[in-house]
């Protein structure tokens, strides 16, 4: 059991999942089914409902790997901009796909912090761990990708800066032009 903390991209790489879970309304204990009908439950001790969770699979990619991490309810809802009954809706009951295009274009070349819990469980002497998601947010653009971008930005601004000087060599002038005049000629009048 531990909390931990990692910056990576968020991915959902398997779009065929179900994107949710059958839990049982009172005690909700998820239940292996897709058959939304009451059932006794032994835990509850009576009869109740099957209400959807969300829940899904969601990778996370970091520079030196892809962690496959899991998370639910409300923090899933809100990554699909679906509820739970939607979700069920379609890849339960109509065992459609869900359109994830507008997730993929919300999460593509974004950096997330995302806090994790680890759970460990161990069966047949094999220790086994789970990771979900506890929140996660969008990292503010760094320095590094700040200057990246403003780099590319810059390029040929440069290039078009040296063949002016080079015009303006060949021209006679001795004054080299302001930084900013080739890519704005109509203000020099
Ligand atoms: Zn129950």
């Amino acid at each position: 059991m531990g909390v931990l903390y990692v910056e990576a991209e968020m991915a959902i790489l398997d779009e065929f999942q179900d994107f949710c879970v059958l839990e049982c309304s009172g005690c909700k204990q998820k239940k292996r089914t897709k058959d939304r009908k009451d059932f006794e439950c032994p835990k509850c001790n009576r009869k109740t409902s099957l209400v959807p969770r969300c829940s899904f699979q969601i990778d996370l990619i970091d520079d030196t790997a892809t962690t496959t991490a899991s998370i639910s309810a409300e923090l899933g809802e809100k990554l699909l901009s679906m509820t739970a009954e939607d979700i069920f809706d379609i890849t339960c009951t109509k065992r459609q796909t869900l359109s994830l295009n507008h997730v993929h274009e919300l999460l593509s070349k974004k950096v997330f912090e995302v806090q994790l819990r680890k759970s460990s469980w161990a069966s047949s002497n094999t220790t086994h761990a789970t990771l979900s998601i506890l929140s996660y947010m969008e990292k503010e653009h760094t320095p590094q990708s700040t200057t990246d971008r403003t780099s590319k930005k810059i390029k040929p601004l440069e290039i078009c800066e040296v063949q002016v000087m080079e015009t303006t060599t060949a021209a006679g002038s001795s004054n080299a032009p302001p930084k900013f005049e080739p890519p704005t000629p109509m203000k020099k009048v």
